[in-house]
Parts: structure tokens; C-alpha cells; sequence
């Protein structure tokens, strides 16, 4: 069987359920993660997060930007208390995010990057992937940033800008439901997909491989 995968899939026949154009390998054909998928849905606060997100989704469609949806999702679930993980390059807009964020009446709990203070070397960082070999470097702290948001009770996290892999530790540690506001991308202005977008033409090199 050709192995088809969505992102490869022309038909994108699950999106109308005619099961005729299904391509060969949809993974529709094979294992149990729908029924597992179903079954996770009877869980209502899963229930209660999909409806949040469908309203949002619909209500304010190709008029409210993401930062509104997000202020609007957290006013949908009822949320009083939100966690802001920011990074330090981002400091400027996470005031404007916060101040935002407490204008619309939530509690803001916010914490950046470099909290705590840890020593990259502490973590057993080498000096190679430090940008002060020889001295003091705060490294990004994650967990730091989800155990506090844990430990102040957030109810819903918002990531702004936080590394490659650092983010992946917000996500594993956090226990809170998060969403990103932005993905960091130095070079882009935290447009990743600008590289995407360009990839026909002055990003072509997108396609050459490693
Ligand atoms: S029809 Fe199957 S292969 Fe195509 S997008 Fe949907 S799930 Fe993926």
C-alpha cells in the first residue's frame, strides 16, 4: 500500500466525509487512534475547549486577530487567570500583550525567559553552545516558567516567542491548557512562514534538501 499522508493528500476527502476519495494509505483506513480520538471527546472539558474554540472560531471569523481570539477563548471558558511565557528578545511586546491581556479584565501572570536565573553551564550546556563561554549565562528556563504558572494557578497559558525546544519544555511542563501567540523566528520577524510563503521564489532554496 502506498503510504499517503495528509499533507500530501489532494482530496482532503475526510473534510466531507465521502469516503469514494479517499486516497490509497488515508490514514482513515488503518489503526485505532479515530475511535481513541471519539472516545477522548466524551471527556467534557476536551468537549468544553472544542466548543470554545469552534465559537471563536466562527464568531469572530477573518475579523478578530489572534490576540483578540485569544482574549475572547479565555473569556468564552470562563477563564479568570491567564500566564504569560515570554521571551526576554520579546520583552517590549509582552508589556503591550499583558497590559492588553489586563485591560480585558483578566488576572496576568507573566514570567520571561531567563527567570530564575540558572547558569547554562549548570545544565550541562558547553561552553560551544553558550554566547559567554568563559562566564555567567542566565540560560532559558521553561520548566521554571511552567512550574510557576503551575504554582500560581493559571488557568490558560499564552507562549510569546519562546525558542525551538524551549517551548517544547513549556508544553510538556505546563499544566494548564496553552496556546502560542507567536513562534519566534529571528530572522523573519516571528513570521515563520514568510520563508513558506517565498519558497516559489527568493526562498526556492526551501526545496534543495540538506
Ligand atoms: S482524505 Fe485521508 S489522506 Fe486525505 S487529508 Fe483526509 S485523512 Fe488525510
Amino acid at each position: 500500500m502506498t503510504l499517503t499522508v495528509c499533507a500530501w493528500c489532494d482530496s482532503f476527502a475526510c473534510s466531507t466525509q465521502d469516503e469514494t476519495r479517499r486516497p490509497a494509505g488515508c490514514p482513515q483506513e488503518r489503526g485505532e487512534w479515530l475511535n481513541r480520538a471519539r472516545e477522548t471527546y466524551e471527556d467534557e472539558e476536551n468537549r468544553r475547549i472544542a466548543r470554545a474554540a469552534a465559537h471563536v472560531e466562527t464568531t469572530g471569523y477573518c475579523q478578530w486577530t489572534r490576540l483578540e481570539e485569544i482574549g475572547r477563548f479565555a473569556e468564552k471558558m470562563d477563564f479568570k487567570t491567564l500566564g504569560l511565557a515570554f521571551c526576554s528578545g520579546l520583552k517590549r511586546e509582552a508589556r503591550v500583550v499583558a497590559d492588553y491581556f489586563r485591560n480585558q479584565g483578566f488576572e496576568v501572570i507573566s514570567a520571561v525567559c531567563s527567570c530564575g536565573g540558572i547558569h547554562k553551564g549548570d545544565v550541562g550546556i558547553p561552553p560551544e553552545s553558550r554566547f559567554r563561554p568563559e562566564g555567567f549565562e542566565a540560560m532559558c528556563n521553561p520548566i521554571g516558567q511552567a512550574m510557576m504558572m503551575n504554582e500560581m494557578g493559571t488557568q490558560f497559558n499564552v507562549v510569546l516567542g519562546l525558542c525551538v525546544g524551549h517551548d517544547s519544555l513549556f508544553f510538556r511542563y505546563a499544566e494548564a491548557p496553552t496556546t502560542v501567540l507567536a513562534a519566534k523566528d529571528r530572522v523573519l520577524g516571528h513570521n515563520p512562514l514568510a520563508a513558506v510563503y517565498l519558497s516559489q521564489s527568493y526562498y526556492r532554496k526551501l526545496h534543495e534538501g540538506k
